[in-house]
């Protein structure tokens, strides 16, 4: 089968609301479509799923794509369901009436993306009964994970051959976002595609603004970051287990809804705090490195990095699960020498052999001097990663405000001296007090006052010396010496300044402006921002109601471009980026609604030139069914819970922080599933009748929205599932 171009185009759109393709997208998925095999290399957030899964709409027959994280995969899942895409998955957290429904789906021809771990999809069984499907396409995730040399190795990923050996001709599309030449080189001889082209993009993210500061007041500057991004997700790394606990509790302090993560806490507290994070109940997570692997939330808007990392991998890492929907996101570092000394430790006393502690030493050594760095960032990052480029990137803090720079050596022959008259015993606070010529208690108690240099510095104000030592330190001219209560000491390099022999280049200090840097958010305009903020709540109540993810309803990038657009007409609505044409049949009503209550019509927008042409797939379903009966996960349990106890629906809602629609549904749904929920206080019974003879007299509709719609809003959506679920439960129809 094979596609123009200008098709893919439209079912980029038509299925996923795109209106043009990222990076190598369009290139990948055209060559999936002649059925030739691609390796591709994408940074994070690059938009990696699109290449796979566009071919899997189109293509006639199934998909299967090998992803190693439950987490993930589970969410890829919803985002497909979410665009009306059938897809499911098979790993070790399915139920076994689960798996064998979703095994039939995919024989009877009902999936278009099935996903399954390693460990499955190389197993005898699923082997043999993999081979009688109609397989067009195998997507490998994550294919680093087949590479010894990297850190995510999985053994199963080199027995893939096993299931590709299964399908000879069938395109292959093998990603990543791991770019180190060893690493490629290694998937393609493990996994031998024939004839592999490799699509390499540029590992810089575009979207995420990155800055470093010294290490100060930290604290105090995050509270001032924090105060322009209220509402924002994100994640503070620090280094200690008890320092994520003390930064959570005074960001709490403070107002903000944060939680702490690190590897001692019980398995179910890590995961009570993922999935409030991921619920966006949790604003910020302080955590250790081991907040990770698996969360996948697109809608992280910032990383702070309380403490250094210990080399640029895994500092490129963490930022880089900012920002994973692709909308502007922030990454802040703060740089502190006592934070060198300490990882500098940890590679000392760690395991290992001589050579090993020299490479982690030398890896230390370069996220120090990429924190010190005044020339562009992102190119320091991308060069260590073996990309060289000369442009500057325009978003980090060295390119977005230069450093202003200036001979500083006679400052420094000043601050040497003075550490020199001070015998190389006093701190940083009370060096600059001898400078400035303080009149302290303690400069006059210990004699300070009769220095030759006291006061050789007074043009100077108290927080520009701090910052000139703290570079002259930075730079080795000098040091602390932890030992003797970090009083600050002369170094080999300290003679040649001292003698006027070497040239010391000094910056002006700058105040960190968070707010010039705010994000995109509250640079749009008072209104639209009122709008945007009326559209998120209109988000969070639909995937309440549905039970989902705010994202996957829409992401945060389709609701800024939803406000700037300000739709009022379906054909306008169908214009916003990550609306195709399913979820503008599920939600257009609503948002075009609630856009209309906000905006006066000449400001609407009623056209657009998003053109929109249908591709028609090989193969359809019937739309989803609003009326599936339920499981019970854990949210319902823990609603079940409260309400064991004697609390009413209001009651849990409050204490749960979800809204009484919310608690309603979960008591509906725990009634069908036969506990003992009393419901007669929600549903009368001729409120039961009426919703199952309009449900009937409308041909037994698959969407709830339609019986709602019929019943002028005289009973709610719980309800109206409720009452045509009872139907099923009974034994009749459906
Ligand atoms: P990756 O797997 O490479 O980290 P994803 O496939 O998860 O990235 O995509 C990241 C984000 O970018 C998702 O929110 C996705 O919907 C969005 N995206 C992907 N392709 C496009 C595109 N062509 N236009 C706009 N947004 C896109
Ligand atoms: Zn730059």
């Amino acid at each position: 089968m094979s596609l123009s171009k200008s098709a893919a185009r439209d079912a980029l759109k038509q299925y996923f609301g795109y209106s043009e393709f990222r990076l190598a997208q369009e290139r990948v998925v055209e060559r999936t479509l002649e059925g030739r095999c691609s390796l591709v290399i994408m940074p994070t957030g690059g938009g990696k799923s699109i290449c796979y899964q566009l071919p899997g709409v189109l293509l006639d027959g199934l998909t299967i794509v090998v992803s190693p994280l439950i987490a993930l995969m589970q969410d890829q899942v919803s985002a497909l369901l979410a665009n009306g895409i059938e897809a499911a998955a098979l790993n070790s957290a399915c139920e076994f009436e689960q798996e064998q429904s979703v095994m039939r789906l995919a024989e009877t021809g009902g999936l278009k993306l099935l996903y399954v771990s390693p460990e499955r999809a190389v197993s005898a069984g699923f082997l043999s009964w993999a081979g009688r499907l109609n397989v067009s396409q195998i997507a490998i995730d994550e294919a680093h994970c087949v590479s010894m040399w990297g850190n995510d190795f999985r053994p199963e990923y080199t027995q893939l051959r096993r299931l590709l050996a299964l399908f000879p001709g069938v395109p292959t599309a093998a990603l990543t976002a791991t770019a180190d030449g060893a690493t490629r080189h290694d998937i393609l001889q493990q996994l031998a595609l024939p004839d592999c082209e490799v699509f390499l993009s540029s590992f810089e993210r575009k979207n995420i603004k990155v800055e470093v500061l010294p290490a100060q007041n930290r604290i105090k500057v995050m509270l001032k970051f924090l105060g322009a991004r209220s509402k924002e997700s994100g994640i503070v790394y620090c280094l200690s287990r008890k320092s994520t606990e003390q930064t959570a509790q005074k960001l709490r302090q403070a107002g903000y809804a944060a939680a702490h993560y690190h590897a001692a806490l019980p398995a179910d507290e890590r995961r009570r705090v993922q999935e409030s994070f991921q619920k966006d109940e949790t604003q910020v997570v302080c955590a250790t490195i081991a907040f990770g692997m698996g969360i996948d939330k697109p809608n992280i808007r910032w990383v702070i990095h309380y403490n250094l990392p210990k080399n640029i991998e895994s500092y490129y890492q963490e930022i880089g699960r900012a920002g994973r929907d692709g909308d502007a996101a922030e990454a802040l570092l703060f740089a502190g020498y006592s934070d060198m000394r300490t990882l500098k430790q940890f590679i000392d006393n760690g395991d290992g052999s001589e050579q090993f502690k020299g490479v982690q030493d030398s890896k230390l050594q370069r996220m120090w001097d990429y924190t010190q760095s005044t020339s562009c960032r992102t190119n320091f990052i991308l060069g260590y990663f073996g990309e060289h480029r000369e442009a500057r990137c325009g978003h980090c803090d060295n390119c977005l405000h230069p450093p202003v720079t200036f001979d500083g050596s006679v400052l420094a022959q000043k601050a040497l001296s003075a550490c020199y008259r001070l015998k190389q015993e006093v701190g940083l606070n009370l060096m600059v007090d001898v400078l400035r010529g303080s009149t302290s208690q303690e400069v006059l108690r210990r004699g300070f006052d009769q220095l030759s240099t006291y006061g050789v510095g007074r043009d100077v104000d108290w927080k520009s010396w701090r910052h000139y030592i703290t570079q002259l330190i930075d730079r080795g001219f000098l040091a602390i010496d932890f030992t003797r209560h970090n009083a600050i000491v002369l170094t080999e390099l300290s003679r040649a300044v001292l003698r006027g022999e070497t040239f010391v280049e000094l910056c002006e200090p700058q105040e960190a402006d968070f707010k010039s840097k705010a994000l995109q958010e509250d640079e749009i305009a008072l209104p639209d921002n009122v709008l945007l903020q009326a559209l998120k709540a209109l988000r969070k109540q639909i995937a309440e109601r549905e039970e989902s993810k705010a994202y996957s309803v829409f992401s945060d990038a389709s609701l800024k471009d939803m406000a700037l657009k300000k739709p009022g007409s379906i054909e306008a609505f169908m214009g916003v980026s990550g609306v195709g044409t399913f979820k503008a049949d599920k939600y257009s009503d609503e948002f075009l609604a609630a856009i209309a209550s906000h905006v006066p019509q000449e400001q609407r927008q009623m056209t657009s030139d998003v053109e929109i042409k249908k591709v028609t797939r090989a193969k359809s379903k019937p739309p989803a069914n609003d009326f599936l009966l339920g499981k019970l996960s854990t949210t319902h349990l823990a609603t079940y819970e409260l309400y064991e106890q004697g609390s009413s629906a209001s009651d849990i809602a409050a204490e749960r922080g979800l809204s009484r629609q919310t608690i309603e549904g979960h008591l509906f749904r725990l009634h069908l599933n036969q506990r003992q929920i009393d419901v007669s206080e929600l549903i009368d019974s001729e409120q039961i009748s009426y919703i199952q003879d309009l449900w009937r007299a409308l041909d037994q509709p698959l969407r709830i929205k339609v019986v709602h719609a019929e019943s002028d809003g005289s009973v709610s959506y719980e309800q109206i599932r409720y009452a045509v679920c009872l139907l099923s439960v009974s034994g009749s129809v459906i």
